[in-house]
This record gives C-alpha cells, structure tokens and sequence, in this order.
C-alpha cells in the first residue's frame, strides 16, 4: 500500500480505493528558489517557452528532447502497457533529475523542494488523461516522492488556493505562451520550407538559430514578437536556395507528439526525411489550438440540440451561450490572426492554416467527430484534403506503440481512406522506440514512389512550358516561397517564375 493510499480512512469491510493525495503546493514564496523544468515540444517551442517562462518571472529551464534513454528510463520507471509517448515523455524527466542527482551531485530532497514539473493534462479517453499519474508513480519509484507537477487542468485548483500560488495562471501568462507557441509554429515552418533547397548546407539551421534568439529575447523583455519576426525576416530570406529540385513532399500527421517531437520519439523522422531528399510538411501546434476550439463549439452546438424542446427557455441560459460563442469566436480569431501576423512578419507567405469545419466534414462519413482522443477526427480529415488538395506526395502517419486512438485512426479507418483517395501515397508507421531499421526501410520505399509522382510533375511542368531541363538560365531562387499549383515545389517554382515571366524564351 503506497502512502497515497494510508492517507484514505477504510472502515471494517470496506475496500481501499486507490487514493491520490493532495501534494504539497507551489507557492509564491518559493518562486524565486524554485527550477520550473517543462518541455516535450519541438527545440525551437521549448527554448522560446524558456524565454516567455523567465520574463513571468520563472526560474524555467527546457527540458532536453526525449532521446532513446529517456525511453528506457521511462519503461525502467513505468508501468507496463502504457504508449509510447508516455514512456519518451515520463523517462525524460525522470532521467533529467537522475542526472542532477548523480553527476551534479544534488540530493533526492533537494531536488524535490527545488524542482517542479510543468505539462498539460487532460480528461480525455486514451491515456494522456492518465500521464500525471504516470509522472508521479515514475517519479516515486525512481527516489524522488512528493516531485511537484504542476497541470493546466490543476492549476485552476492552485489558482483557487486563496493567493499564494505559485503558478498564476491568467490571460497574461496564456497569452504570453499562445504568443511564444505561435512564433515556434511560424519559424518551424519557414525552416522546413528553406532548408531542403538551402544551397549551403546548414545555413537554414545556423539563421534559425539567430532568429531563436532575436525572437526568444524579445519574449524575456516583453518586446514585440512581430517586431522580432520582422527583423528575423531578412535573415531568412538572405539564405540561398534552389528550388529547381524536384523533391517528394512529405505531410507528416498521426498523433499529436509522436508527429511534433523531433528526437528519437518519431526516429527523428523529419530529418531522416530530408537526408533522404524529401520535403516536410509539419503540422504546427497552432492547429492543436484551433482544432480545440472547434471541439468546444461542436460541443457546444450538441448541448443545445439536445436540450431543445427538453429544457423551458431562460435569459440567463441564453446568455450563457451568446457568451461562450462569443468567446470561442474570439479564441479561433486571435489565434488565427496572431499567426497570420507572425507570419507576414517573418515572411512565411502563402501559407493556409486548416479550415476546422471543411476537416470535420470531410471525415465525417469515416470518423465520426464526437469521437475524442488523440487527433480525433482531424487526421483523417488530414488525410483526405491532401488527396482532395493535391498538397503532397505521400502522407506519412506517425502512429505510437500502444496508442488508443491510433490504433483505430491509423490501422482501421485510414486504410478505408486510403484505398479510396488514391491521388496521395499513405504510409502509416508505428513508433516503439526500436526497430528504427523497420520503419526507416519502409519509408525509403514510399518516398521511391512519391518520389516518382514528384518528377513525373516537374517534368511535366518543364514540357508545359517548353524547357529542358537542362537550361542554366532558369532561375533556382525567388524571392518568397513559390505558390501552389501542384505537390512537387520544383514545379510550383518554374509556374510561378513562368507567371511572372509570361513566355521565357525555348532555349
Ligand atoms: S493519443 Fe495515443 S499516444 Fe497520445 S496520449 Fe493518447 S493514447 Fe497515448
């Protein structure tokens, strides 16, 4: 019986329910000596969260990226059965803390009056609902009993804990991390369109580095982000390119971090994709935010479906609606609007954040979108706009080991999807932490074919328009990303220089 139980009082016949006690809290007056560790996004989120931490006046510090040892220290620590993101995500803590103790030399007491742990929870139906006591069980196990997690859903708890709290949780600190999530989203995505057509090798990672720390400076003084962008665009668009190779485009979707994290949670597929020449379309965070929202509308709009006619009408209970519909309105707008402006500061142009009603109705004939966990609805809907839109080449869905909500997205509904949208190639992978062998194999063989749709386009761009393909005068760079018209960015370039040019003389 662990000493969460004993805390429970069992009457003669009863049964001892699992209990779990309140934990010590995290006051104000603790801020100033206590190390607010978090993490479990993508490098570029969780330094400039770093940054937005430490101007609210938080001692942060970003976790590393959960590495191959993390999840072997996650399946020391955890229970069996679990997915396998919690084991990537539970271990990486874990080891961080073994680390200080054993080769900074901090004691196990030290570290859990000093240290706490910053995440988001959820109710939801798969497991995620369950992490924090996942943390806790690890955490226990591991010598460090009583380590302090802070939640978003507990929080609302800390915030009620009469002024003391340590964690304050209001629009400035929400709307300092949308803010911060957003410019991570923004620079993510110029760095995924730039550095596969990037001349000299490592500059688009050298810049984005630069704009890390313009942007993340910005966020520690409480300056303007769009300013930040705007002066992190000339360094981005300074980078060279040539456009004029014909790379597969590759859309990773799946679940929520086994397609975000870029260390050996997903076998760091996004750089395995682009040593093996393609092109990635990464899904920003932003979308997570605007695909929530939605989901509070839908719930909202069933709630009042089903209490027409059942329910004697009130002012107070229209009110109540006109509210939170106002107030959804306006969380989809902001959102929306930040990222456009970030966008347009940085020079991320002709880029579409996804339209969650148009996704909802597209899968609803498949999933139905009452359905919660993981992605819900909204990978499937992923999966049929880049057929109907032609957006890429292959569609890759990133499905963990012992993944609910996957399991029923990526193994049963996707594979109707897909022999039904034929315009893409589909190719689900699953994450278990080994066997990267397998699945880089896999994708090598996928990425032949959509490498052929991707030449086949171009090539059939160059006859259009009457070039060889040989022609040293066309031109490899433009000024701004090239617009859409097929998958294959190569083609996109020649049509858009072509539109430009109007008749290029046939050489
Ligand atoms: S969506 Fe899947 S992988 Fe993610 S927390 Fe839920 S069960 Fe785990």
């Amino acid at each position: 019986m662990s000493d969460n139980q004993s805390a429970v009082a069992v009457m003669p016949g009863q049964i001892a329910h699992w209990y779990e006690a309140p934990r010590k809290p995290f006051t104000y007056a603790e801020r100033a000596k206590t190390v607010f560790l978090f993490g479990g996004l993508t490098q570029m989120h969780d330094q400039l969260i770093e940054s937005v931490f430490q101007h609210l006046g938080y001692r942060a510090r970003a976790l590393p990226q959960a590495d191959n040892a993390a999840y072997q220290t996650g399946k020391e620590y955890g229970n069996r059965g679990q997915c396998n993101p919690t084991y990537f995500t539970v271990g990486n803590l874990v080891k961080y803390l073994i680390e200080l103790r054993d080769r900074e030399g901090l004691s196990s007491e030290q570290i859990v009056s000093d240290y706490v742990f910053f995440t988001a929870g959820a109710c939801g139906p798969c497991r995620f609902g369950m992490y924090v006591t996942e943390y806790r069980k690890a955490l226990r196990d591991a010598g460090f009993d009583g380590f302090r997690i802070l939640q978003f859903q507990n929080a609302v708890d800390f915030a009620q804990g009469g002024g003391d709290d340590g964690l304050i949780l209001n629009r400035r600190f929400f709307f300092g991390l949308i803010k911060t999530v957003v410019a991570g989203d923004v620079l993510n995505l110029l760095g995924y369109r730039l550095r596969p057509y990037e001349r000299q090798a490592g500059q688009t990672d050298a810049v984005l580095g630069q704009c890390r720390q313009v942007v993340g400076q910005a966020l520690l003084n409480g300056q303007s982000v769009t300013r930040a962008l705007r002066q992190c665009r000339p360094l981005l668009a300074a980078i060279e390119v040539n456009y004029l190779q014909p790379k597969p485009k590759v859309a990773i979707i799946g679940e929520f971090w086994a397609m975000t994290t870029e260390g050996d949670g997903n076998y760091r597929l996004q750089r395995f994709l682009e040593q093996e020449g393609a092109e990635c379309d990464i899904q920003p965070i932003t979308n997570w935010g605007l695909y929530t929202v939605w989901v509070a509308r839908h719930n909202l709009d069933q709630q009042i479906a089903g209490q027409r006619g059942r329910q004697p009408f009130t002012w107070r209970g229209l009110w109540a609606t006109v509210r939170t519909r106002v107030l959804l309105r306006i969380a989809d707008m902001a959102l929306k609007t930040t990222f456009y402006r970030f966008a347009r500061a940085a020079g991320l142009v002709r880029y579409q954040l996804p339209d969650m009603n148009h996704l909802a109705s597209i899968s609803h004939a498949h999933y139905r979108n009452e359905l919660r966990g993981g992605e819900g609805h909204m990978e499937v809907g992923k999966l049929i706009e880049a057929n109907e839109k032609h957006k890429a080449h292959l569609v890759l869905s990133v499905k963990p080991f012992g993944c609910m909500p996957s399991s029923a997205v990526s193994d049963g509904v996707q594979s109707a999807v897909s022999a039904r949208f034929t315009q893409v190639e589909f190719l689900p992978i699953e994450t278990s932490g080994d066997s990267a062998v397998n699945v880089y194999s896999r994708i090598q063989m996928a990425l032949h074919k959509a490498r052929q749709r991707a030449e086949s386009e171009y090539r059939a761009t160059l006859d259009r328009f009457g070039l060889a393909s040989d022609r040293e005068d066309l031109p490899h760079a433009s000024r701004q990303y090239p617009a859409k018209t097929v998958a294959c960015t190569a083609a996109n370039h020649l049509y858009s220089v072509m539109g430009w040019r109007r008749v290029l003389p046939k050489g």
